[in-house]
């Protein structure tokens, strides 16, 4: 039994372990997080020069990430890429 929970530890480490090579971690978090109505220049800018950019963002389309900045796009940027945008004009919407 504490193998399994060693092996999944050490499963979820590894899975996350690119995050410290962001540059995200040598910034201010809130800004990977604006509230509604907030720019979100500044963070995909910091992202746009990010070693990890693709991993980060496959990560978040894989954890299906609703909100923030991952990988240089936003959460509906994210979710059209991906074909999960349902709203009016998103990717999934039938044509
Ligand atoms: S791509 Fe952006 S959010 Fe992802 S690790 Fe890099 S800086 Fe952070």
């Amino acid at each position: 039994m504490t193998t399994t929970l060693f092996t999944s530890c050490d499963t979820a480490f590894e899975e996350l372990s690119w995050r410290a090579d962001g540059l995200c971690a040598q910034t201010d978090p809130d800004a990977f997080f604006p509230s509604q109505g907030e720019s979100a220049r500044d963070a995909k800018r910091i992202c746009a020069g990010c070693g990890v950019r693709q991993r980060c963002l496959e990560y978040a389309i894989a954890k299906d990430e609703r909100f923030g900045i991952w990988g240089g796009l936003s959460g509906r940027e994210r979710r059209r890429i991906s074909g999960g945008d349902r709203s009016p004009g998103g990717a999934a919407t039938p044509r």
